[in-house]
């Protein structure tokens, strides 16, 4: 009996011992990671860009971009239209997860300066509240790129956000040729460039795919809109209309 019972005993102690090693493994290998994590360090001395995405969340096409995004450690800014985060949750959770911007560009895309206050700012609340539900309570939205690139006084005067316009269209809605995409921005990029893309179309998928690689090859960090105005010691204001980030030396 008193065998049988030791023998029970050393079976407890080993079975412990390995959940122990299991969840030492684990946590070890969590540590490992975690340096992994710093990825996203920026260098503010070498040139950056932020590449813009308007008008997705579109799974087909968005999680292209998200995978070459991902192979190269960098973030980009998607302005998205609130009416697509429904069709589209898994792509909208992943670029959240992967540590990209969310912008707002309206929930049903609608000209900014066509609707009262009180309208757009409904807009931005049904986006947001979308948001708050799919991805995290807290997100807080910081930026707006107006619908059309349409902006006047009136809109400034009563928009609680940064607008962000850019400094490369690469016209990829117009004629969705990746070459096209691709050249516009090698003949125009340099630091502290906005570059304007649609997660819509193939040819954009695929133009990122080859514009990623290239930029970094040529030294540029590929940043969010924030951390570009930040690291460039801008300040983003409300109401205000931003282009680029180029700073005269
Ligand atoms: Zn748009």
């Amino acid at each position: 009996m008193v065998m049988k019972m030791k023998k029970k005993a050393i079976c407890i102690c080993l079975s412990i011992i390995f959940v122990l090693c299991i969840i030492f493994s684990s946590v070890t290998s969590i540590l490992v990671v975690q340096p992994d994590i710093n990825m996203n360090f920026v260098d503010p001395s070498k040139p950056m860009v932020a590449l813009t995405y308007d008008d997705g969340p579109y799974s087909a096409v968005t999680d292209r971009i998200l995978d070459v995004l991902q192979e190269y450690n960098s973030r980009a800014t998607f302005f998205i239209v609130g009416d697509r985060i429904e069709k589209h949750p898994e792509t909208l959770k992943r670029m959240y997860e992967q540590q990209h911007e969310l912008g707002h560009h309206t929930y049903s895309h609608i000209d900014m300066t066509s609707v009262s206050a009180s309208e757009l700012q409904n807009q931005f609340d049904k986006t947001e509240k979308l948001l708050k539900e799919l991805v995290n309570e807290n997100i807080n939205i910081k930026i707006v790129r107006p619908v059309f690139g349409n902006t006047n006084k009136t809109l400034a005067s009563h928009i609680n956000y940064p607008m962000i316009l850019w400094s490369i269209d690469t016209l990829d809605w117009s004629h969705k040729n990746t070459s096209r995409t691709v050249e516009e921005v090698k003949k125009e990029v340099s630091d502290g460039d906005i570059i304007l893309m649609h997660d819509l179309f193939e040819p954009t998928a695929k133009a990122t795919e080859q514009l990623v690689p290239y930029l970094i090859e040529q030294g540029y960090q590929i940043v969010t809109i924030s951390e570009l105005f930040m690291y460039k010691n801008i300040k983003l204001e409300n109401g205000m209309t931003y282009r680029d980030a180029i700073v005269d030396n």
